[in-house]
């Protein structure tokens, strides 16, 4: 099959969260199964130079934004058996990956535009095109409306939501603006939801099947306090909503190799492991002994991620013999918080609102327990790539968390992890004071350690049910 797949970001070139991580590592599973997947993305300014320089020129075509004339410039390199394009607008992609408001949704708006049209310019005729949350979701309908009458109209179009939350909802005005889009598509029908026109509402309508990154979530998205609105318009679709839950990439994520970690590791061979506890402990300055439990965070620090949770228990967790090590950013509020912690208990706390990769990877290898007690969590890449490193998870029982972390069994001692059920403070408390105590047995927590770093997290079977919902779609 040719696969063309869309989205904001993908890694290694741009990076906010989970999705570009997705993305990559899935384009990839399909080269590997022998299929032509290719992946399409903006140039953002902060792809590194050592890629840029990789560029190749494809072609430029200017695309109508509004009364304007906006230029595409396609550039393409190959990376990992897998054939980019990125789309060149300084005006656009110069500055962040989203920029926020309406200056987000012309960004994307424009995007999805120059997909189609570069997507036509080349002339390739792919079979599937994969579009991946809002900023790409107008995809489908721009294909099934304005592009009826071309080439491009044989393909099929699967839309995944990585995200409900985020949506993209904008007047309908400045929609129909930037994309020409007709008045009569502003109906609950089509492009409204609640009075706004909005994108991923639209992918909802016109894509061909849609997934989203697990199957609980998926059963989640039943109900409104996870649909964001969109219950009613999910149940309509219902035959052809899947889950399929995200893998990660285990060359990235390997303490075997990891060049990133102080030392490597296996479950053959943990003597690496503690070394990167011992470096963990030395580049945070925290006062806590080799044998004290570490506990971890790394995270964008939002609602989403049950912050308010750890904020509650906070002062009661800290006061055990335990170390802290947040990595996290986004907002101010959550970010403050924990800086007054590590001001306040400067022996067993210590943050970075940084995006660091390196430390990301440091973090991962050196705790031994990982926080995540999530109000909601479509999949969760952390989880599962602190568990490959060995670090237990502590995570609430929703979203892709209940499909990845198998609960720690105090009678049978199987399990990867520790969960809870309600969104209640003292229930991840007792959660953490389980992980606590099982640490004292240390045959039990090497057991789970174990268990943790030999789940299968591999993109494999993952990639294989993405293939065949990408057969059953292909039109003839
Ligand atoms: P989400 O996509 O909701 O942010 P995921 O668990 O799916 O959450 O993926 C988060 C990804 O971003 C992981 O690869 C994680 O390591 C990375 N990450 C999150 N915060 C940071 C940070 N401050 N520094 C480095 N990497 C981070």
């Amino acid at each position: 099959m040719k696969i063309l797949l869309t989205a904001a970001e993908c890694v290694p070139f741009a990076k906010v969260g989970g999705l570009a991580d997705v993305v990559g590592t899935l384009a990839h599973e399909f080269v590997q199964d022998g299929h032509d997947a290719r992946i399409i993305m903006p140039l953002h300014s902060k792809i590194k130079h050592k890629y840029r320089t990789q560029l190749k020129h494809i072609c430029n075509f200017y695309v109508s934004i509004g009364w304007r004339s906006k230029y595409v410039g396609i550039e393409s390199m190959e990376y990992g058996g897998v054939t980019y394009y990125f789309v060149d607008n300084e005006d656009y992609f110069g500055g962040p990956i989203y920029k926020g408001g309406n200056d987000e949704g012309e960004q994307y708006a424009f995007f999805c535009r120059a997909v189609l049209a570069a997507a036509e310019f080349m002339g390739t005729e792919f079979d599937i095109i994969h579009v991946n949350d809002w900023h790409t979701a107008m995809i489908p309908m721009l294909l099934k409306t304005q592009y009826a009458d071309t080439k491009l109209a044989k393909c099929s179009t699967v839309l995944t939501i990585h995200n409900m939350m985020y949506q993209g909802k904008f007047s309908f005005d400045f929609v129909s603006d930037v994309l020409s889009i007709p008045i009569h598509y502003f109906t609950s029908e089509f492009l409204e939801a609640y009075g706004c026109a909005n994108f991923l509402k639209a992918g909802l309508v016109f894509a061909d099947a849609i997934t989203t990154v697990s199957k609980t979530y998926a059963e989640e998205l039943k109900y409104e306090f996870f649909a964001e609105g969109m219950a009613g318009m999910l149940s309509a679709r219902a035959n052809d909503l899947v889950g399929i839950i995200n893998g990660i990439d285990e060359n990235e994520f390997n303490p075997e190799t990891d060049e990133k970690i102080a030392a490597n590791y296996s479950t053959k061979d943990m003597v690496g492991k503690a070394a990167c506890k011992t470096a963990l402990i030395y580049e945070t300055k925290l006062k806590i002994k080799q044998s004290t439990p570490l506990y971890a965070i790394v995270t964008r620090l939002f609602k989403q991620k049950g912050i308010d949770l750890i904020m509650a228990i906070a002062e009661e967790f800290v006061s055990n013999d335990i170390g802290f090590v947040i990595l996290g950013n986004g907002e101010y509020g959550y970010e403050q918080f924990f800086f007054a912690l590590a001001k306040k208990y400067p022996d067993k706390v210590f943050i970075s609102n940084e995006y660091n990769e390196k430390l990301a990877h440091k973090i991962y290898a050196g705790a031994d327990f990982f926080l995540m007690p999530s109000l909601f969590e479509p999949c969760g890449l952390t989880q599962m790539i602190a568990m490959r490193y060995g670090t237990l998870p502590i995570v609430r029982e929703t979203g892709g968390l209940c499909d990845t972390v198998i609960p720690f069994n105090k009678f049978t001692g199987e399990g990867t992890g520790f969960s809870f059920k309600n969104f209640n403070a003292l229930e991840l408390l007792d959660a953490v004071n389980l992980s606590l105590a099982t640490y004292k047995n240390k045959k039990a927590f090497n057991k789970l350690r174990q268990s943790a770093m030999n789940a299968d997290f591999s993109f494999k079977k993952s990639a294989q049910e993405y293939l065949s919902l990408f057969k059953s779609l292909l039109k003839k």
